[in-house]
């Protein structure tokens, strides 16, 4: 397997599908089943599989033009314009590959601006893999440290104990609780990364005014506050998830949906910030940093996603489709909610109400959303089987879709019933 969220132990026991290929909302395996996909590839088809107009914008660039030229090109200006017309933060972008790369981006350059090393995230959060941030999510909370004062662990051996030291680990959704670690420890801390949905422990949204006053405190203690939209960015809205809460970060991180499947990701934010990068005091750099592939299938994307209308009916089918699950669940009465904003969400089947990480590790039942995902995906529905993970919606997801998954989700919330 090539990525670990593909793998047996991420919850494709015994082995994952193999894939044949997409279509719109649709996708085929090896053995021929076709699937109503809301994996999505994890994100990134937020227009479906095989969108026409990206595809085609791809494979004349392949064709007529070129892909890798180490200079710029107009194509990348036309594209770095767009995001900062949809996101009102951002001043001026950079553009790289990955989600990983650009908080990797974003965290340097916050260490740089501010002259210190450490950076806060959150419990139950995933910003990439970088060596730097991929730690804390542990399922044993034994040595996950006290619930107000999480450890750094390493999720996972081969990094470098010394690196968690530069990280303050905190439970999400506690405003409280990070005035009195900011005006305690503010001093050293370059960032604070958060993303504004947790997308990565299910779906847990934030308390109303959490992130307002995330916004207030990083501000008053001069911490650079980092916005992680790889999941929401060109989901949420044109805007992300900064445009649909009025939030304005200091920095900001996009990758999955500004794509259309193809890989890059952007990080950008204030200018006075972002004048270090501009002048080569930050280095940023890349062989394939904003590829001809990668930048017309991301204006292609974007030229889409800013049409009239397109995330309007994207939230309708969304919530539809969230609010029939919600509804067939609770008319079962079984213990569950379904959490999420428009097209991206989760069903946690538990009694007690999910706010952050340890709630979720400790009240989630795995053992009932697995026979979920076994039932839905017999039947032809099919997204990730971890419960700690989301279903995504795409634009080419009809009203037929959401019909079809809606009564498939009948028949099997009845079987977890009985
Ligand atoms: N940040 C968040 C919130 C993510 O969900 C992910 C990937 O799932 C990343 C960063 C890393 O992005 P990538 O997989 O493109 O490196």
């Amino acid at each position: 397997m090539n990525s670990t969220a593909r793998s047996t132990w991420s919850g494709w026991d015994p082995y994952p599908l193999f894939v044949q290929g997409g279509s719109g909302s649709r996708l085929t395996d090896v053995d021929g089943n076709t699937y109503i996909d809301y994996l999505l590839g994890l994100g990134p088809m937020i227009l479906g599989h095989r969108p026409p107009e990206v595809t085609r914008a791809v494979v004349s660039m392949i064709e007529d033009r070129g892909t890798v030229f180490a200079l710029p090109t107009e194509d990348e200006s036309r594209l770095v314009a767009k995001l900062i017309a949809a996101v009102p933060s951002l001043e001026q972008v950079r553009l790289c590959n990955t989600g990983t790369e650009a908080v990797l981006y974003a965290t340097r350059l916050a260490r740089a601006f501010t002259g210190r090393s450490k950076i806060i995230r959150f419990e139950g959060m995933y910003h990439g893999f970088s060596d730097g941030l991929y730690w804390s999510k542990h399922p044993d909370l034994d040595e996950a440290g006290p619930d107000r004062a999480p450890v750094a662990v390493a999720q996972g051996p081969g990094l470098p104990r010394g690196v968690g030291d530069n990280l303050i680990i905190l439970p999400w959704n506690d405003a409280g609780l990070l005035a009195e670690v900011l005006e305690r420890e503010g001093h050293d801390i370059a960032a604070l990364i958060t993303e504004p949905v947790m997308c990565n422990t299910g779906c847990i949204l934030p308390e109303p005014g959490y992130l307002e006053a995330v916004r207030e405190l990083t501000a008053r203690h001069g911490v650079v506050f980092i916005l992680d939209e790889v999941i929401t960015g060109f989901r949420l809205g044109l805007g992300g998830a900064q445009g649909l809460f009025g939030l304005k970060p200091d920095l900001s991180v996009f990758a999955k949906g500004m794509g259309g499947g193809f890989p890059i990701a952007a990080m950008g934010g204030r200018r006075d910030i972002m004048a270090l990068v501009a002048d080569g005091t930050v280095s940023m750099a890349g062989t394939y940093a904003a590829n001809g592939i990668a930048v017309a299938a991301a204006n292609a994307t974007l030229d889409i996603l800013a049409r009239q209308g397109t995330f309007e009916s994207l939230f309708e089918r969304s919530d539809r489709l969230r609010e029939g699950l919600e509804r067939l669940l609770s008319d079962a009465r079984i213990p569950s909610s379904v959490v999420g904003l428009g097209p991206v969400f989760q069903v946690w089947f538990s009694e007690h109400p999910i706010r952050n990480y340890r709630d979720a590790a400790r009240h989630a039942s795995h053992t009932v959303f697995r026979r979920w995902w076994e039932g839905m995906m017999e039947r032809g529905i099919l997204f990730h089987p971890g419960a700690f993970e989301n279903l995504f919606v795409s634009c080419a997801h009809s009203d037929d879709d959401i019909d079809q998954t809606l009564a498939i989700a009948r028949e099997v919330v009845a079987e977890l019933k009985g």
